[in-house]
This record gives structure tokens, sequence and C-alpha cells, in this order.
């Protein structure tokens, strides 16, 4: 229906100045826009039951609402309690001739409509109580509209009833026969609804069964459009490269690399070398492995054979601590090489980038490490050949993309240590090829988790005190910087003053976060690199990356604070080394479901069990949300539903398959679709 796409909303009836910002707020500016803005819930009306029937369920529910349809027998004077409180009371009499007092709050509005011996439908919770049945505050309709009716989510200035009013109108302005993007064989083939009958039923069900019916058709079309997004931004790679590789280098790296190669790291730094030595396209490979499992030596390896081969590479990490950690560690390792690393930073002085600068344009910095300043600022390259982006989730497909137009087609790397289920990882990065490295370097001790409430910290911080004395070092995550009234948390700011009134006072100690500036905490990463700080005090800006191996204890206050996989690699920052490690998770909660959450840490070292107990506990929510992973967003799918995902990919191959550029008349409207759905990421471009 791309027509209605055209219209704006203000032009449907009720829709001001005002209303129409508040649903530019919601991110609807057309008619169609507002059909594709879901509701968030339903109230079903469309079965009322009788007082005595709605109490029970309301109480087996966990004071759930419900409808029911009564008479209304006695109407009540209006009560004035205080100035800005009047309560009024009616009393209603179902079918059986049970009898209910309903109690609106400064509810003029609906208590003005309801006459003596009318009869209403009620929705809300019914309580049992020693007056009687009792309804505080429901939301009242004419007998006429025992329906299901949708619950949209509200924003400032706009209710959910208002925005009812205006979908109904734009319903009323669909077409007799919507069009469809998805063809009919394949509407058939999984058994779905048509698209007229799903935005209808969508909205205004005409029962569960035709909602279970809509909503499934439109999660199949969402998921199919991403699918095929996804899909051509691969396929649309498959043009030549210029920077075919001819010789591997990596025999002649491993002699100069400190340790020997795990099997999973040899494994993937072939994938990647064959990928641009044998292929006429440009590498698009994804390197997943567990913090820990030593991907950037796997990065380090792959650039040393591009830099042979004559190409500059880029280096890209999420913060700049972790650019520069990168850069410390490439610049050792390429020390008695002819190959020259260059720092690149956001944060750096003006005069010093444009120096950087001129070098990458020139040529004489082989291998340049980054941040997003990379791909922000202006950096012409010489000859860019390969791309590596580190800790992936953090960019998105956008950036992606964009990086890609930087150079002439170059290969690209990425690699990421979030934990994401195999299928999912592939529907997120499905652009990509996969390697994993499911294997940890040789050495590596489970490390030990506890989980202890702060009465028990003197005892931790005795255990930190022997570990130090012992030569290791610390970690103390805090979840804020700064404490203010509103949270009462630990911060990063007040610990010092903490540890002084410890056993840890003498020892030497420095807090980093994320406001400070660039240089200061290249500083003190550099100190505590070097053995010269014994205890680090961070907010999570150590989260990813940050590589100490002398360091054995993390420990985290308010530990609740955190999501699982977050939990999981502030773990990752210990157990790098030849040491056990221990990690100390404080949290005073009594919440049963997060100790649960908590307790998973204890239960297992495994990124992608831990994953999957949090996608179980926590449900999809942010962690497959759109943003993190620079997806576009959708509306009514969820990548957690593996079957569906798995059945808009099947159908999207097939597709694919017979028309690789959507190009055919009959998938005109899935062009469309796609292009739309991209273009939220700004990635059009690629899929022309
Ligand atoms: P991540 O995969 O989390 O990015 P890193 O690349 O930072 O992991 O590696 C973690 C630590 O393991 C580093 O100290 C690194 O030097 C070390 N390491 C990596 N590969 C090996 C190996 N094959 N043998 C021994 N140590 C290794
Ligand atoms: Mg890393």
């Amino acid at each position: 229906m791309p027509s209605l796409f055209k219209i704006p909303v203000n032009q449907l009836w009720g829709i001001g100045k005002t209303k129409e910002n508040a649903f530019n707020r919601l991110g609807i500016y057309t008619v169609g826009d507002l059909l594709e803005f879901y509701p968030k819930n339903y109230e079903d009306w469309s079965n009322p039951l009788c007082i005595n029937d709605a109490c029970i369920f309301s109480r087996s529910y966990h004071n759930t609402p419900c409808c029911i349809k009564a008479d209304v027998r006695r109407v009540y004077e209006p009560h004035i309690v205080r100035n800005n409180m009047t309560i009024y009371k009616v009393e209603v009499k179902d079918e059986y001739n049970d009898r209910m007092t309903v109690t609106f709050f400064n509810q003029y509005y609906t208590y003005q409509k309801l006459v003596n011996g009318g009869e209403y439908l009620f929705y809300g919770v019914v309580k049992d109580s020693e007056y009687g049945y009792q309804m505080a505050s429901p939301s009242v309709l004419d007998v006429s509209n025992m329906c299901i009716h949708p619950v949209y989510p509200q924003t400032a200035n706009l209710t959910t009833k208002q925005i009812e009013f205006a979908v109904k109108q734009s319903i009323n302005m669909l077409p007799e026969k919507v069009n469809d993007p998805v063809p009919p064989d394949i509407l058939e083939k999984y058994n779905l609804c048509e698209l007229g009958y799903a935005i209808k039923n969508i909205h205004f069900p005409e029962d569960h069964i035709a909602l279970s019916n809509a909503r499934q058709r439109l999660i199949f079309e969402e998921l199919l459009i991403l699918q095929l997004g996804m899909a051509r931004l691969k396929g649309g790679r498959h043009e030549e490269t210029a920077h075919k590789i001819k010789k591997d280098f990596t025999k002649e790296f491993f002699k100069i690399l400190p340790f020997k190669p795990t099997n999973a790291q040899k494994r993937a730094i072939g994938e990647c070398i064959s990928d641009m030595k044998e292929n006429d396209y440009p590498m698009n490979r994804l390197i997943q492995g567990d913090v820990g499992s030593g991907k950037t030596a796997v990065a380090a390896a792959v650039c040393y054979s591009a830099v042979k081969n004559s190409f500059q590479c880029a280096f890209m990490a999420p913060t700049e601590i972790l650019a520069e950690q990168h850069y410390r560690t490439f610049t050792e390792l390429f020390k008695d090489t002819d190959i020259t690393v260059g720092l690149l930073t956001g944060s750096m002085r003006a005069s010093q980038k444009k120096k950087i600068q001129e070098q990458i344009k020139n040529g004489q910095i082989d291998i340049t490490i980054g941040t997003h300043a990379l791909i922000s600022d202006k950096v012409e390259f010489d000859s860019l050949g390969l791309v590596i982006t580190d800790e992936q989730h953090r960019f998105g497909v956008a950036q992606r993309a964009e990086l890609i137009s930087r150079g002439n087609n170059p290969h690209i790397l990425v690699m990421s240590a979030t934990p994401i289920p195999r299928t999912l990882a592939l529907m997120i990065f499905g652009d990509l090829d996969l390697s994993v490295l499911d294997e940890m370097p040789p050495g590596r001790q489970k490390i030990d988790t506890h989980l202890i409430s702060s009465r028990a910290k003197p005892k931790a911080y005795d255990f930190i005190k022997r570990e130090i004395d012992n030569g290791r070092q610390c970690y103390i995550v805090c979840p804020v910087v700064a404490q203010n009234d509103e949270n009462n948390l630990i911060s990063a700011e007040e610990y010092s003053d903490i540890l002084d009134r410890t056993v840890l006072k003498n020892y030497r100690r420095a807090v980093i976060h994320g406001k400070m500036k660039a240089s200061e905490k290249d500083r003190i990463m550099r100190d505590f690199s070097a053995g010269n700080i014994d205890i680090i005090i961070a907010t999570t800006v150590i989260e990813v990356g940050i590589d100490v191996p002398n360091s054995t204890i993390i420990m985290i206050e308010n530990a609740e604070r955190f999501g699982l996989s977050q939990l999981h690699q502030l773990r990752g920052r210990v157990g790098r080394g030849k040491y056990k490690s221990c990690c100390i998770l404080v949290s005073d909660t009594q919440k049963s479901s997060t100790l649960e959450r908590l307790n998973v840490m204890r239960k297992t070292n495994d990124g992608f069990v831990i994953a999957d107990e949090d996608l179980k506990l926590r449900g999809p929510g942010d962690f497959f949300g759109a943003r993190q992973h620079g997806l576009p967003e959708l509306k009514i799918a969820n990548l957690s539903n593996a079957s569906s995902v798995e059945n808009a990919k099947m159908a999207a191959h097939v597709i694919l398959e017979s028309d690789p550029d959507l190009s055919l008349k009959e998938h005109r409207g899935l062009y469309v679709e796609t292009q739309r759905l991209f273009a939220a990421v700004g990635s059009t471009e690629r899929l022309q």
C-alpha cells in the first residue's frame, strides 16, 4: 500500500498540530506508518463475564482486568473528598442478579454517560470485599462494543483511544484489494492470510484466531523482508575484488607470534587467507569467539599477510581504550618487522591527526588502528585492502556499509565476542561468512565465580589483599561513575574512599571511567598493564576487550544491575593468563529472579550457555534489540522465534535463487519493502 505512505497523518480527522507532533514522536508521519503501528496489547471485550466469574478470573490471574456486562441500577451523588478529588459511584447488576459497586475518581466524563437502567460493558479488576464486589476506575463502553480492542503504546498528548480512532479511519482508507508484497504462491505454501485481512485484524481482530493469523502473517513478512535485505547486502559484495592476495605469509607471522596458535586460530586464519586469496570477490567474514579466545592474534595474522601483499589495513575498535591497547599489542608484535602501525582516535589533537592522515594517504602507515574516527573523518587511504572491526556488535550494518564505501571494495573481517546462539548469529550477521574460535588458548583455568552480599565484603578484601601480595592485580567494577540522589549505587568516584577504610588502603589504585579524557585513561591502562597499579576501580569502560593477563580478580558491585552477557564480558577480563582467577559478584538483592540470573554465572563459564539463559530469563528484549546490532528495527517480529526465522529464510532463499535482485514484476513489492526497511539503517544504496 505504498500510496498511503504518501498521505500525512494530519489528513485524518481530529489531528491538529499538537497531535501531529505527538504522532511524529512515535515515528508516525503518514497513514501508512500508522497502519504499521501495531498494538502492544489487546483488551478482550468480546466475551463479557458475569461479576462472580470476573472476580475469580481477576484473582486467579494476579489482578488481571477483564470485561463484564451489567445494568446500572443506582447512580450515587458525587462525593467531593478534597479540592481536587471527586468520587463518583454507581451500582450495577448482572444477569445473575449479582451486584457490584463501580467507583470512578475524577472521571466525570465517564460517569455522566451512565444512565440508570442502561446496560454497559465495564473493563477492570473485580474485587470481593466486605462491602461486596467492587470495581475501581474501569473503562466503560456501551454494549455495541463487544469485540477485541487494541491497546497502543501511548505518549504525551496521545492516548491509546485517540490512536485507535486514527487507525480506524486509516483502515477505512485501505483499498478493496490491498497490494500484497508477498507473492501468492508463498502465501499459500506457508498458509498465510492476505495483507489487507492481516492489517484489519492486527488492529481490530474479529476473534482470537483471526488475530493470531494476522500476527503470524505480518511476522513472516517482516522476517522475509529482513532476510531478503541481508542476503542482498551479502550478494552485493560478490563483485570482483581488486585486492586478491598472491601469497600467504602466515607461516612467517607465526615465527614472530610469542605463543603457539591454537588450532581454532589456525583454522580461522586459514579461512580468511583463503577468502582473500582464492575468491574473486572480497572477504566478508565474522569471527566469533568467546572472551579470551584470542581474536586479536587472528586479526594480526590476517593483517600481516595483507600488508606483505602490499595492502593497507584498518582495524577499528569500539572504544579508545581498546584501540590504544590494540595499538600497543601490534606495535610490540611488529617491532622487528618493516610493518608500520599508526593510531587514529577522535580525541587526538588536530595536528596529530593531520599528520597521521597524511601518512595513511601516502602509504607510510601500513596498519591504522582507531575508533569511529576512522570512518567518520575524511581519512583517505593509499591502498586500503582490509578492514577489521573488533567487537562487531557495537557497529551496525550501516557503519559496515560506510566502511566498505571508504576503500575500493576492501576485504572485511569483523570480530565479535557477543555470544549469540548460532541461528541468530546467522540472522543478524546474515551477510557474513562465519568462523568460530571454539577453543581457548592452553593453560586457561575455569574462573571461579562467587556471589556474596555486601556484609561479606571484608572477607573479599582480605582475599584480594592476598592475591595482590602474591603479585597479582585486581579490577573493581561499579555500576555508575558518580552517586546521585536517585541511585543508591556504589560509584567509582567514591570507591577509593571506601577502600581507605579497608585492608586495601595501602595498595596502589586508580579510578577509570568513560567520562575521563582519553589520554588520561590511556595513561592509567598503561600503568595497570605495566604492573604499576594494583587495583583498578572502573565502570563498564573495561567491559570489552581489555587484556591484562596478570589480573586475577574482578569484583563487581551491584551485580544485579548488569545483564548476564555483560557480566560474562566483565568476567572475561580475568583468567587471561596462567593464574587461577576469580570473579566476585556483590549483590544484596532479595529478588529470586535476579538471584537465579546471577547464579547462572556461578554455574557456567560458557558464553553461549549464558546467552541462552539470558534469552530465557530476560526474554528477547534489548538482548536482540535492533539497535544493538544495527539491524533495521523490527515492528512485530522477534528474532528469538527460531521457527519463523527459519521459514522466512527458506522462502527468501527460494525467491533469490530465481530472482537475485528482485527485479521480476511479481517481486516488485518485496523490492520496495526491502528498500523501506533498510532505509532506516542507511544501507539502501547498497541494495539498489
Ligand atoms: P579476545 O578473543 O577476547 O579478543 P585476546 O585476543 O585479547 O582475546 O587474547 C586473550 C589473551 O590470550 C591475550 O593475552 C593473548 O595474548 C593470549 N593468547 C591469544 N592466543 C593465544 C595462544 N594461542 N596461546 C597463548 N596465549 C594466547
Ligand atoms: Mg578482543
